[in-house]
């Protein structure tokens, strides 16, 4: 039986609210900390597209993705912008991206390790939302991908590597794919069904219910901004706040794109930066998919939520601090109208929601899961970028297990934060 510690969690999105939940079946005492509300809309959690995909195993970065960086650059609309006067900043970060994905073996090193983190996520966050009260929010009905042909899915490395991890999907022709989607637009011939995913139908609403439940079992919530670690030695004290001091024998990191702060103030200096993604949602839509998709021309994921029909995705590198540019949720918007075209051109404004947010993200696509460098008091439990939905319900028993000092179930070599410093 391992010791009963009282842990402090740094921020309430998808990570840290099941990590507290986690850490909580452990035995620990838990304190989560957050400025905002769990899954409020300032987190990543609340407004992703709400995919759970297990077979999300491809890091963004492919071989030969550097002959792209000029179109990224030029078109600030495209599906991956950098902004010119971001760009000294984030240099660093793109050439590690670029390295990351420049060979076949280093792209399949980080699928194995995503496979082993994402395989059976829709059934572990299907028993979360069960244990919540929520088990509506999550579906485990697969999820289709549509191409305009099979030359797009044939020569695709990602389809590739994801076979040779052991995903399995069904293939559809134009006439499959109409029967199951007549809506689409019928310029998509060829289809992905992987049954083995599943999705959640309001993200921010599932990582509320998760918050509401750990708080009725017991957990702390303080409303505060964390602003450092205090250390005695290698011993873990307290969390700095803006409020004051939480005292407690271990704390998480788990403030999405924020976390880069709070690990070098402790000696960390992590390479962690924001893929800005957006989502736009057309509320009582009139049209749209049966199931949920993702386009493979336009980079964006469609999925019913109770509030809509949402269509988000793409990235944009501009850091933590300037405005969004809504010209991009515009050109979701657009791809939705076009992949759907029975939804009405002049939906009025009042119907449309738009969103924007950070995703935290490593240059390998492999969130950080371990201990700081400085103290095994300290976990890490950021960085999961494309895939922190889906990803967190095994992070979350991952990081009990680091603060339990119990073997991790998955070998966390390949998310060792060190494997940067
Ligand atoms: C457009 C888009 C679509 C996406 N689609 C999907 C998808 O379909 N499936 C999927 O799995 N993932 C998806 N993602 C990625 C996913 O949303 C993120 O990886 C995930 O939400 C990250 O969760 P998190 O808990 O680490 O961070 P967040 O959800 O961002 O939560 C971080 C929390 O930390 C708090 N915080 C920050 N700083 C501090 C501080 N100093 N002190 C205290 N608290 C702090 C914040 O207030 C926030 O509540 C998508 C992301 C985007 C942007």
């Amino acid at each position: 039986m391992s010791q009963s510690r009282h842990v402090a969690i740094i921020g309430a999105g998808a990570v840290g609210v099941i990590s507290a939940i986690e850490a909580l079946r452990e035995g620990h005492r838990v304190t989560l900390i957050d400025p905002g509300d769990p899954g409020g809309e300032q987190a990543a959690s609340y407004g992703n597209a709400g995919w759970l995909s297990s077979h999300s195993v491809i890091p963004p970065a492919e071989p030969g993705v550097w002959k792209k960086v000029p179109f990224y650059l030029m078109d600030p609309l495209g599906p991956l912008a950098i902004r010119w006067s971001y760009l000294p900043k984030a240099l660093p970060w793109l050439i590690r991206y670029l390295l990351s994905g420049w060979t076949e073996a280093r792209v399949e090193k980080t699928a194995f390790a995503l496979r082993d983190l994402l395989k059976d996520a829709p059934l572990l966050h299907r028993k979360l939302a069960e244990e919540a009260g929520v088990p509506e929010l999550i579906e485990r009905n697969g999820v289709m991908h549509v191409f305009p042909s099979r030359g797009n899915f044939d020569g695709d490395l990602g389809w590739r590597l994801r076979k040779r991890v052991g995903v399995k999907w069904l293939e559809l022709d134009a006439n499959e794919m109409r029967q199951r989607e007549p809506d689409l637009h019928p310029r998509y011939t060829f289809g992905v069904v992987v049954e083995e995913a599943g999705r959640c139908r309001d993200p921010g609403a599932y990582v509320a219910a998760l918050a509401n439940h750990a708080l009725a079992s017991g957990v702390n919530l303080v409303r505060a901004k964390a602003t450092g670690l205090k250390l005695n030695g290698n011993k873990l004290v307290a969390v700095l706040t803006e409020t004051g001091e939480v005292p407690c024998d271990a704390a998480v990191i788990a403030a999405g794109a924020r976390s880069k702060q709070l690990t070098a103030s402790v000696g960390d200096p992590l390479p962690l930066e924001t893929e800005r993604g957006y989502h736009v949602m057309i509320e009582n839509p009139e049209s749209g998919p049966r199931g949920s998709m993702m386009a493979s021309d336009a980079k964006m994921v469609v999925n019913w939520t109770d509030k809509g029909l949402r269509a988000a995705g793409t990235v944009e590198i501009a850091g933590l601090e300037v405005e969004p540019n809504w010209k991009r949720a515009e050109i979701l918007r657009d791809h939705l109208l076009s992949m759907f075209p029975k939804l009405p051109k002049d939906i009025p404004a009042s119907r449309i929601k738009t969103w924007f947010g950070h995703r935290p993200s490593m240059p390998d696509g492999r969130p950080c899961i371990g201990y700081a460098r400085a103290s095994r008091d300290i976990v890490y439990a950021f960085g999961h970028g494309h895939i922190g939905l889906v990803g967190s319900a095994r992070t979350g028993r991952l990081v009990a297990q680091l603060l339990s000092g119990k073997t991790p179930e998955i070998p966390l070599a390949p998310f060792a934060p060190d494997r940067f410093l």
